[in-house]
């Protein structure tokens, strides 16, 4: 495809950095809000975006009120337009150990009250369930929500752009973000736009650099705007730090295989989170299989660890809950990032004077993508907090001036 020559400068009413899916979704927000958005991506196809890497997972079952009433909204919105993104209501089938049920069962009456459908299960019951899950130690009991499930993730932000783009929306191809100068009633972008796609390591290098960086080729764009919004997934940081703004999140890497035997069909449930941290589901003829590792450092890599990942985190927790994985193989798998904060929870609001951000999703951007999007625009054009209330994932919260909003039930 060839890509759009931008105007060299110009002033628009909100730049947008990052076209995954919460800057597509944010987009489409301030189309409905009249608001026009340019957005601006080094790669609109999204190779490196946690947005291309992830498992799909869609779910309401947290225990921060926040998180569950931005889950809940998107999923209300999912389930109007399921067959275009593919939403399959199957449901999240999580087990857990002795250290965690108590915790569990108290957030049963708060994820109730706030109108999430959640369903308690005993062990025996996960094995009529789930008659592959033969073995039931270890799990002192288990929740089941039926409206949670599994979404195609490229459908959805195709949905958002496309929605954006008719409601006015510009997305733009080959533009990395290199410099940014907040000034007195506006914010001024320096931005390079390659003449040709860039090279999976190319990209990889110049988006995980924090300073102003020397582009080669192609032409210099010098763009103004109203409002800014920094929508960059893993990479927000350095963006904030062009515009010297700290950030508290952490990219870290995130891998995820495709494994596949005979005598395993999983293809009638959604998600499985099992006691050990291990979660899974059908994928076409196989399984996505993923697990995070608590010793993981933070950083910007995509190394897959192939069999060897396999070998030592799946497998192992594959075989110890279901005999019928004995004999699994392991078919291939990727990493991603996610962009994680000290207490686990987004990062949505006002950084600065006309500077906005919505990013540091964790494991959690694509379920919530969609209502944050409502909420960073609403902000945006009215300056008001959305219908879910989101004000308390301000970044305030790490200067001191709010509460952590710590949530336990991440993966
Ligand atoms: C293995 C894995 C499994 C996951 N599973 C789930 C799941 O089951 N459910 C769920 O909801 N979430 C899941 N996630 C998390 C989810 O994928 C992310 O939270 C979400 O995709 C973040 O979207 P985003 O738009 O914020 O960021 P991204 O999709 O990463 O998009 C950021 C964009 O910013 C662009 N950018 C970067 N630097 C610049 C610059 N300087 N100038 C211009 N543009 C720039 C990038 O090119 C990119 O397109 C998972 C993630 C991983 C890695």
């Amino acid at each position: 495809m060839v890509s759009e020559r931008f105007p060299r400068s110009g002033h628009h009413d909100v730049i947008i950095v990052g076209a995954g899916v919460v800057g597509s979704a944010v987009a489409m927000a301030l189309g409905e809000r009249k608001v026009g958005a340019v957005v601006l991506d080094p790669d609109l196809s999204g190779r490196l975006s946690s947005s291309e890497k992830n498992a799909g997972g869609v779910r309401a079952t947290w225990w921060q009120p926040v998180n569950i009433r931005l889950c809940l909204a998107s999923v209300r919105y999912y389930e109007a337009i399921r067959d275009e993104v593919g939403f399959e209501q199957k449901g999240y089938l999580w087990l857990y150990g002795s250290d965690t049920w108590e915790s569990a069962l108290v957030h049963l009456d708060l994820q109730r009250r706030l109108g999430h459908r959640i369903d308690v299960l005993t062990p025996a019951q996960v094995g009529q369930r789930v008659t592959e899950i033969d073995r039931l130690d270890g799990i002192a009991g288990a929740t089941f929500a039926p409206r949670d499930g599994l979404i195609n993730p490229n459908l959805l932000k195709l949905h958002y752009q496309s929605r954006a783009r008719s409601l006015g929306a510009r997305f733009v191809d080959r533009v990395f973000v290199f410099a940014i100068h907040p000034a007195h009633d506006e914010v001024i972008l320096e931005c390079w736009q390659a003449d040709e796609p860039l090279s999976d390591s190319a990209l990889s290098r110049m988006m995980a650099q924090d300073e102003r960086g020397s582009p080669q080729g192609g032409r210099l764009l010098e763009l103004r705007c109203s409002a800014l919004a920094i929508c960059a997934g893993a990479w927000s940081p350095n963006l904030l730090k062009l515009a010297a703004l700290d950030s508290p999140t952490e990219a870290v890497r995130r891998q995820v295989c495709l494994v596949h035997n005979r005598a395993t069909n999983l293809a009638e449930h959604g998600m499985i989170v099992d006691t050990s941290g291990l979660y899974f589901h059908n994928e076409g003829p196989y399984i996505l299989a993923g697990y995070s590792p608590p010793e993981e450092p933070p950083g910007y890599s995509f190394r897959y660890d192939g069999e060897d990942f396999f070998n030592k985190e799946i497998w192992p927790r594959m075989f110890a809950r279901m005999t019928c994985c004995e004999r699994l193989r392991h078919i291939g798998g990727w990493a991603g990032l996610y962009a994680v904060t000290p207490d686990r929870s987004a990062i949505i609001g006002l950084a600065a004077a006309r500077i906005f951000e919505a990013h540091s999703f964790s494991g959690r951007g694509v379920m919530q993508s969609y209502a944050a999007g409502q909420e960073l625009a609403s902000l945006i054009a009215t300056g008001q907090p959305g219908p879910s209330d989101a004000r308390s994932l301000s970044r305030e919260r790490f200067n001191g001036r709010g509460t952590l909003v710590p949530e336990p039930l991440h993966i």
